[in-house]
């Protein structure tokens, strides 16, 4: 963010003489008018604010390291989520870069690597995965290649003494997860599990909202994250590749972010599933997904996802004092965040302006400055393991229909890294 205070007490010193070292003043040395053309801070250029609303730039690309500075990721899986969401988020972030590719399909492999300036020899098959060692530009592998195989490709990435970002769900069951995070360790390489909500700036605002007291006290959430999924054939409705339905799929960013809400772990949990008979699409996969979480603070949170309802993603946080509620809470954008609340007996309701931002370009910029300045992500590999850890009890859960205890977890943030910060 621009000083405003700075900004206008450099443009006065430079309207009468002050001596400051201000564009202003260069300006007035030249003869010309002391308009402000630019303040040198911190190796970086600032400019006052825009005038109007209209000419904020949405995400702008300030304080961004120069392309060859930048740590370089190797992409692994050129399918919807890399190449229609995470390349393009590279454009927008400030310390990451897109460097190499791993792919089974070397035609759009070779297409993806033109559009990017990749060089063809750092283009990789799946098979040859430890040839990244080879190649010093890569830190970090992007590991978005379905469900089943994240193992194998963080496994193979850790071998190759290369940093991971791994997209969720982390993998279908617990034991892949544990030797994701061993192979890791033994490398001594990071492990981040891609939990975009933990970067998204309205999540992240309601979750400081939460634990802040400014809602009162937050004992009851709902978190709703429902999409009609289309083609039976598609990996995600094939168990062996997927792991299972909308829960570990959709219903994960509810189960994920009602634990990053207070930072508690749960220690209970009740579930219910139904899937329409004789819907292809659920042969081997669960559909309609209800759970609920019960935190020690006394705080249960209900949530629900679905692969054959019209999309709707939304959470609401519920306090004592106020209500916070996030629509579009889980989709890529067009996030709000409103909060409600009664003042001299009046409700009263409004929108927390933020600033939109890309929640993958931030997600890169993360995994980036961990590398950088060898710190834990906010999301590591133990994250995705206590996710996977409460999937498989929602599964029990729903299986038996009785509540299933969890181990007790005390303490906030028990597998989190430090909060991201704002560079
Ligand atoms: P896609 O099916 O669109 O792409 C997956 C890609 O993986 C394929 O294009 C292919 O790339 C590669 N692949 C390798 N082996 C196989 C295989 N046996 N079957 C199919 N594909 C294979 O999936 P998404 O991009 O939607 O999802 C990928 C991962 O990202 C999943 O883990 C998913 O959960 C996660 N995801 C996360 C989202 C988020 O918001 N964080 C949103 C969407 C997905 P190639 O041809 O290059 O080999």
């Amino acid at each position: 963010m621009i000083d405003k205070t700075a900004v206008s007490r450099r443009i006065a010193l430079a309207s009468i003489g002050a001596g400051a070292a201000g564009a202003g003043v260069s300006a007035m040395a030249q003869g010309r008018p002391p308009v402000d053309l630019g303040t040198v801070l911190n190796g970086k250029v600032l400019f006052p604010p825009p005038a109007a609303s209209s000419e904020v730039q949405p995400s702008p690309p300030r304080n961004a390291d120069a392309p060859t500075q930048r740590v370089g990721f190797a992409i692994v899986g050129l399918g919807k989520l890399a190449l229609e969401q995470v390349m393009p988020a590279f454009a927008q972030a400030k310390h990451a870069r897109p460097v190499a590719l791993v792919s089974g399909s070397p035609d759009k492999m070779q297409a993806i690597a033109a559009q990017y300036g990749i060089a063809a020899d750092a283009c990789y098959s799946y098979a040859d995965m430890a040839k990244l060692r080879d190649n010093p530009a890569v830190q970090v592998v992007y590991v978005i290649t379905p469900n089943a195989l994240h193992r194998q490709h963080v496994v193979a990435a850790a071998r190759a003494g290369k940093h991971v970002l791994c997209e969720k769900p982390m993998a279908p069951s617990l034991a892949d997860c544990h030797a994701m995070i061993e192979a890791c360790r033994a490398a001594g390489v990071k492990l981040m599990i891609a939990y975009r909500m933990q970067y998204q700036p309205h999540a992240r605002e309601a979750i400081r909202l939460a634990r802040s007291g400014a809602l009162g006290a937050v004992t009851l959430m709902d978190m709703i994250n429902n999409q009609n999924q289309g083609d039976p054939a598609q990996w995600r409705q094939i168990k062996a590749l997927a792991g299972g339905g909308s829960l570990p799929d959709v219903g994960l960013y509810c189960l994920n972010t009602a634990r990053a809400v207070l930072g508690e772990e749960p220690i209970e949990v009740s579930a219910q599933i139904w899937s329409p008979p004789g819907d292809p699409r659920f042969r081997e996969v669960e559909d309609n997904v209800t759970f609920s979480l019960r935190f020690p603070s006394g705080a249960i949170a209900n949530c629900m996802s679905s692969y054959s309802t019209h999309r709707l993603a939304r959470l609401t946080l519920m306090g004592s004092d106020a209500s916070a509620t996030m629509e579009h809470a889980f989709d890529y954008q067009g996030q709000t965040l409103r909060v409600s609340r009664l003042t001299d007996g009046k409700e009263q309701a409004g929108e927390i302006g933020i600033e939109p931002k890309n929640q993958f370009a931030l997600e890169l910029d993360h995994m980036a400055q961990c590398v950088r300045q060898n710190i834990t992500p906010r999301t590591p590999g133990e994250e995705g393991a206590q996710d996977q850890r409460i999937m498989e009890a929602i599964y029990e859960a729903a299986r038996t229909g009785q509540r299933v205890r969890l181990a007790q977890m005390p303490g906030l943030d028990r597998f989190r890294g430090p909060e991201p910060t704002a560079e």
